[in-house]
Parts: C-alpha cells; sequence; structure tokens
C-alpha cells in the first residue's frame, strides 16, 4: 500500500453558531488541510497518485469554494445578514467546526475520484482534527 500526502492553506472566517466559548463570535483562521490518498499498486511513471493531480482537484475546489470566505451554519442567523452586506459567504448544514471541515473535504474528495484515506485538518498550529472513516471489511 502508497500513500501520499498533500498540504495546503486557506483563509476562513466563521464562528460556531448557539456556542457558548470564544469561538461563538465572528472570527478568522488561516486553515491547514493534509489530504491523504492511499493506492495499492503505482503507475507506468512510479507514481500511486501525481501531486499535481491533487493541487488541481481537491486543493482548486477548495480555494475556489472557501478561500477568503465566511463560511457559516446554514441556521446561523448571521447568514442572511452578512450575505445582505455584501459578504462572500458559504453555508454548511452544521456548524464549521474542524472535524466538519476535514469530512466535507473527505467526502469532496472521494467525489472527485481520488482514493482518500484521511483528511487532517488544522484550525491552529496546535489544534488538529482527522476525517478517517473506517471501511467496512470484506469477508
Ligand atoms: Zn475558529
Amino acid at each position: 500500500m502508497y500513500e501520499v500526502s498533500r498540504e495546503f492553506e486557506f483563509s476562513y472566517t466563521h464562528r460556531l453558531w448557539r456556542y457558548d466559548g470564544k469561538c461563538g463570535n465572528l472570527h478568522g483562521h488561516n486553515g491547514v488541510v493534509r489530504v491523504t490518498l492511499a493506492q495499492e499498486s503505482l503507475d507506468e511513471s512510479g507514481l500511486s497518485v501525481d501531486f499535481h493531480q491533487m493541487k488541481h482537484t481537491i486543493e482548486s475546489w477548495v480555494e475556489e469554494n472557501w478561500d477568503h470566505k465566511t463560511i457559516l451554519n446554514s441556521a446561523d442567523p448571521l447568514l442572511p445578514i452578512l450575505v445582505k452586506a455584501g459578504v462572500d459567504c458559504v453555508s454548511v448544514d452544521s456548524n464549521p467546526t474542524s472535524e466538519r471541515f476535514a469530512t466535507l473535504i473527505y467526502n469532496q474528495a472521494q467525489k472527485m475520484g481520488l482514493p482518500v484515506k484521511s483528511v487532517d485538518f488544522w484550525e491552529t498550529s496546535k489544534c488538529m482534527a482527522r476525517y478517517c472513516p473506517n471501511k467496512k471489511r470484506s469477508r
């Protein structure tokens, strides 16, 4: 089994709605993402997955859809106010936590046909969430 990872960053603003703590206030991060892919074999070039393919698929998707945007829970009452004020917002189905970002990026990478194994998401240099779903074992 071969594993390859690519890391990239994006900047965003968010808040956790109905959260009792500092993260309930609008604030920003420079998030770091690590996408790890796994393949059983190598191609004719000796690669499992070309790093450029990761850059032009999942990294580009995150940059186009989330970079320098405000990412909020779709139920957050601040969302329509910011949209009306011309702020570039993205809504997600739950609070935009690190765990949620890792899951959304994992699902998007899978949708793009990448053999994704896990996604690590650092909200800060000290705090990371990983999404690595257990695969069902075939017997
Ligand atoms: Zn935060």
